[in-house]
């Protein structure tokens, strides 16, 4: 018999979505991927070298659980430099990709008769994490018109006595959308009030367009950073998604059980990984600008298109390298009754991956990645126009 709480839990419904559109690849089919949650650049070589020398240096033992110091003051200087945040090196760990580092963050301090605050939509792990450790997500939804940002007074009406975190996205995966600062204070005001921990995951916070700025929650006052978990990581400001470097920066004692939990299940996060993540961090940063400028012109182009198509609308998004197009309008035509209906049959008739809005808790949109060729995109736009015409 599985343990209880694994019947709470599903796969992850992103990559279930990115598994069927490749078994159609497997079998020769010309699959336009839309589904894909990771940059499609190449990793900086000048950060591949940083873990080649770290293979033939040796450095391929075990390391400190929660990171190299090297490593450690790297990102110090990093929040620094970019959120103007200081912290010491007791409030860092490094953990196996920022999810590793949320899953920490839940571990140490959600259990049962505790309720979490997520706004929807949301980043998929974020409820299964909850749920994981016992402890309830209570999905509070947002609106298109408010930037899908979380509204202080819905906020309020959610909090209860057993009300213990808000996990924050911003930028955010699925929408794009960043919070604004009034927006953060506002939150911020009323977390404070009601003695709740944020978790703010700034994971995009590298990939944000038309000269907007990401602000990090933490950085609002020295009381708001003092109940702020911040979560970041290289995977998509530097293309390392299978490198597996996250990490997070807090409150000295909740990272301290952090890195215990860390500790008894994974230790160090890997050392040549590591060392890559230094480069990174350290080595200049043209490579990242260089990314985001492809993505800012695959955003506009996409956005564009998106609008042109009848029954679809598609507010700009700000940051990341998601559009979440509304698709209300072509719900209801031909069997086609909801988000998940429209991803399967765009699969099988158009051959084109988009991931369903109900996956991130918001029927009637759909999560389009621009994280692929602009050739890709204008194909996958075209079958998707078609495809949409052909409904009646
Ligand atoms: C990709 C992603 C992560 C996880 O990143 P890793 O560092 O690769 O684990 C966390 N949060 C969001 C919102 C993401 O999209």
């Amino acid at each position: 018999m599985l343990a209880e709480r694994t019947k709470k839990i599903k796969p992850s419904p992103t990559l279930a979505v990115d598994s069927r559109a490749k078994e159609l690849k497997a079998k020769g089919m010309d699959v336009v991927n839309f589904g894909v949650g990771e940059p499609d650049f190449d990793t900086p070589e000048h950060i591949k070298e940083a873990a080649i020398k770290a293979i033939k240096d040796g450095f391929t033992k075990y390391t400190p659980v929660g990171g190299i110091d090297e490593l450690k003051e790297a990102i110090i200087e990093k929040l620094e430099r970019d959120n103007g945040l200081k912290y010491e090196k007791a409030n860092i760990l490094v953990s196996s990709g920022a999810k590793h580092s949320l899953y920490n963050i839940a571990q140490a301090l959600f259990g049962p008769g505790d309720e979490v605050i997520i706004p929807a939509p949301y980043w998929v792990s974020y409820p299964d994490q909850v749920l994981l450790n016992d402890a309830q997500p209570v999905i509070v939804e947002t609106r298109e018109e408010y930037d899908f940002m979380l509204h202080p007074e819905v906020l309020k009406e959610k909090i209860t006595s057993r009300t213990k975190a808000i996990i924050l996205n911003s930028p955010s995966n699925p929408t794009g959308f960043i919070y604004t600062k009034k927006a953060l204070e506002q939150i911020a005001e009323i977390a404070l009030k009601h003695n709740l921990y944020i978790i703010s995951d700034e994971i995009y916070e590298k990939l944000i367009y038309d000269g907007e700025k990401h602000i990090s929650i933490a950085s609002l006052s020295e009381e708001v950073k003092n109940k702020t978990i911040v979560v970041n990581g290289l995977s998509k400001s530097h293309a390392m998604t299978g490198w597996r470097i996250g990490y997070a920066a807090g409150p000295q004692e909740i990272i301290k059980t952090m890195t215990t939990i860390q500790s008894q299940s994974t230790s160090n996060p890997t050392s040549i990984a590591q060392k890559a993540a230094v480069a990174a961090l350290r080595g200049p940063q043209d490579c990242v600008e260089q990314m985001r400028l492809e993505f800012e012109k695959r955003r506009d182009y996409l956005v564009k298109e998106l609008n042109s198509i009848p029954g679809v609308s598609c507010k700009m998004p700000k940051g990341a390298f998601y559009a979440f197009p509304n698709v209300e309008k072509i719900l209801g035509k031909n069997g086609i009754n909801s988000s998940m209906d429209l991803s399967i049959y765009l699969l099988e008739k158009a051959l084109v991956a988009v991931v369903p809005g109900s996956a991130f808790g918001a029927e009637g949109y759909v999560r389009i990645s621009y994280a692929t060729s602009m050739e890709n995109i204008s194909k996958g736009i075209n079958r998707i126009r078609k495809a949409v015409e052909e409904l009646r």
